[in-house]
């Protein structure tokens, strides 16, 4: 009950936050976007070079030291470039995209409304590796893309968005989630009506 009082209250905050940025809820369930709620326990996942640290769920931050790991014994050295991701951070990131007067329909095509990313659940990592611009299509065509490719799924990663996805979302070969019941389960459908 305590839960699904707490649910209430961030659908209500989400579309608030929504209507605030312009984004219909209609466009929402149009593109059935699934919705997630944010990480509630969160570990320290990486560091990178210059010491920005990456917040993950607990189960996927042993996964991820797991794969990088066995990457490395291949010679392949993999990166990460974003991690979890808060409601806030999503805003400013929409917000952003708006004050540079990106449509909003395109805005949608490459990043999602808050409430609607993957980021938030703390099992959705973008992946990069030495040479490669960060969270660019080119991606696909390095050493460290085709191992992921082969290996990912053994570590419980999975690509969330392939080429020409439903979700209308650009490929991103860069984007991977950690699959476990819970980050499924949590996904509720939208209800425009409520
Ligand atoms: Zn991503």
């Amino acid at each position: 009950m305590k839960n699904e009082i707490r649910n209430h209250e961030y659908e209500n905050r989400i579309h608030r936050e929504l209507a605030k940025l312009g984004i219909a809820l209609e466009l929402i369930a149009q593109k059935k976007l699934p919705f997630y709620l944010e990480a509630q326990e969160l570990a320290l996942g990486d560091t990178d070079a210059d010491g920005r640290e990456y917040m993950m769920t607990p189960a996927t931050a042993a996964a991820w030291a797991g794969m990088k790991a066995a990457a490395l014994q291949d010679d392949v050295i993999l990166e990460v470039v974003s991690a979890f991701r808060s409601i806030d951070r999503q805003i400013e990131i929409i917000q952003n995209k708006l004050d540079r007067r990106m449509p909003i329909e395109q805005i949608l095509t490459l990043s999602a409304p808050p409430g609607y990313s993957e980021h938030h659940t703390g099992c959705a990592i973008d992946i990069n590796t030495p040479g490669c611009i960060a969270t660019e299509e080119e991606f696909e065509n390095t050493a460290a893309y085709r191992w992921l490719n082969e290996h990912a799924g053994r570590f419980g990663f999975a690509m969330s968005y392939p080429r020409d996805n439903a979700l209308g979302f650009i490929y991103e070969p860069w984007h991977w989630c950690f699959q476990t019941q819970a980050n499924i389960e949590i996904n509720i459908p939208v209800n425009i009506n409520d």
